[in-house]
């Protein structure tokens, strides 16, 4: 006879442990199985915020019940600036081993090595799930196998597959929070990190904005502020992307600012840059306005020219403008942007209005957040969702 389970979790990361861990607590004596199909539960868990696992964020959406489901495991949180929620060790491996360990010993059996590479739905109700030639019956499935950047640590996109097959509609897929590549040469600021105010303009007109650090690579820009601008951007449009390094500046206090520097008499223009922007950012901006970096610079301050110059340069600190080539991508991408559409799926259980039974948390829907924590935290929230609405189907069906 094939092996059956109640609840068939696929993809033990964050939120199929989470809905798991949820699942098993609350309905005792039922089954509950993770298939996994790395050698580990949680490697994008454990590589998230740096190491540092960016759990949540107190800006987030139902956040006392992302809180009370770590308070229930032991992890204690710590807060840092912006809302961002740690575990207090800052040790994302940390989490990952804590969770598995708490879902084994509320008796979810965890399998390891084993992709899920089919599945179907069985015209009485549950479904077929394949593991190579293996096969098995479950009445219930949490499809929680994440998105499709960072193949490496298991997130293939197969979920999107599976739930296709089952009639549901898929989003486009995108990468997201990723790296910009842009048109111009960033040779010279490669390796550059400073803060700064970015904003994406398309057809003349901004649609995103933020501060934070810009990280210069040689054909792309990087950081925080640019990875949430990264959702924006979409291949057919054309964007540009301008940086203001002085933005917290007023346009009349830059001009004074550069003009007082320019007229210490024996500094050279790069030298009159000092301490405001650093030394590559401070010759790519004179370059642009077309100064000389070697010249003395109290001779921008006599020829209109001159001034014409320096007014040149104050554009080039506060206004540096790039054409958007495209997106790094999916090597990079933190989330995938596009997913099983969420009109299909019932917002509070997380069950499909067209296969019931058939579950979905995580990366695998339609959401993508910015940098901060949002992402993990749709992770664990949409898995507890899952996991007390699988819960209660099978005590449901045992009473
Ligand atoms: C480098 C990096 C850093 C990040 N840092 C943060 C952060 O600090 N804060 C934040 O909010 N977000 C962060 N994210 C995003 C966050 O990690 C994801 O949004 C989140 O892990 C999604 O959870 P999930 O449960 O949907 O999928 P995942 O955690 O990706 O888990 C899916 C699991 O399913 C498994 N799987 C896939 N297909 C199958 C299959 N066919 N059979 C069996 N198993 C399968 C995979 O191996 C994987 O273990 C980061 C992402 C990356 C790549």
């Amino acid at each position: 006879m094939k092996k059956s389970y109640d609840i068939a979790v696929i993809g033990g990361g964050a939120s199929g442990l989470a809905a798991a861990i949820t699942a098993a607590r609350r309905a005792k004596g039922v089954s509950v199985a993770v298939f996994e199909k790395k050698d580990r539960t949680g490697k994008k868990l454990s590589a998230t915020g740096n190491g540092r696992c960016n759990i949540s964020n107190t800006g987030c959406e139902d956040l006392e019940q992302v809180i009370d489901f770590f308070g229930s495991v032991g992890i204690a949180l710590r807060s840092e600036e912006e809302g961002r929620l740690y575990p207090y060790s800052e040790e994302a491996g940390e989490v990952t081993s804590i969770l598995t360990a708490c879902a084994l010993s509320e008796g979810v059996e965890i399998n390891l090595n084993s992709e899920i590479t089919g599945m179907e739905a069985e015209p009485s109700g549950g479904f077929l799930l394949f593991v190579g030639e293996k096969s098995f019956f479950a009445r219930n499935v949490l499809l929680a196998s994440g998105g499709k950047s960072y193949a490496a640590l298991g997130t293939t996109g197969d979920g999107y597959r599976f739930a296709k097959k089952l009639g549901h509609s898929v989003r486009q897929l995108i990468p997201a929070l990723t790296a910009v590549e842009v048109v111009e040469d960033l040779t010279s600021l490669k390796g550059l990190r400073t803060k700064a105010k970015v904003s994406l303009y398309k057809n003349g007109q901004m649609i995103f904005s933020e501060k934070g650090e810009v990280q210069f690579r040689d054909d792309s820009i990087s950081g925080i502020c640019v990875m949430n601008m990264s959702r924006y951007i979409r291949k057919d449009s054309c964007c540009e992307i301008r940086i203001n390094t002085v933005a917290d500046f007023r346009e009349e206090e830059i001009s004074a600012m550069l003009e007082g520097r320019f007229a210490i008499r024996g500094l050279t223009a790069e030298e009159a840059l000092k301490t405001l922007v650093k030394k590559p950012l401070a010759k790519y901006a004179l370059r642009t306005a077309g100064i000389d970096a070697e010249k003395k610079a109290a001779i921008f301050l006599d020829k209109e020219e001159g001034i014409q110059k320096l007014s040149c340069l104050k554009r080039s600190l506060s206004d540096m403008r790039f054409k958007v080539k495209g997106l790094k991508g999916w090597n990079e991408a933190q989330v995938t942007s596009g997913g099983v559409l969420l009109s299909e799926v019932d917002g509070m259980t997380m069950e499909s209005k067209l296969n019931p039974g058939l579950f979905f948390s995580g990366e695998v829907l339609d959401y993508d957040g910015p940098c901060g924590g949002y992402n993990l935290h749709h992770a664990w929230l949409t898995g507890i969702r899952a996991g007390k609405a699988m819960a209660e189907k099978c005590t449901e069906s045992i009473r």
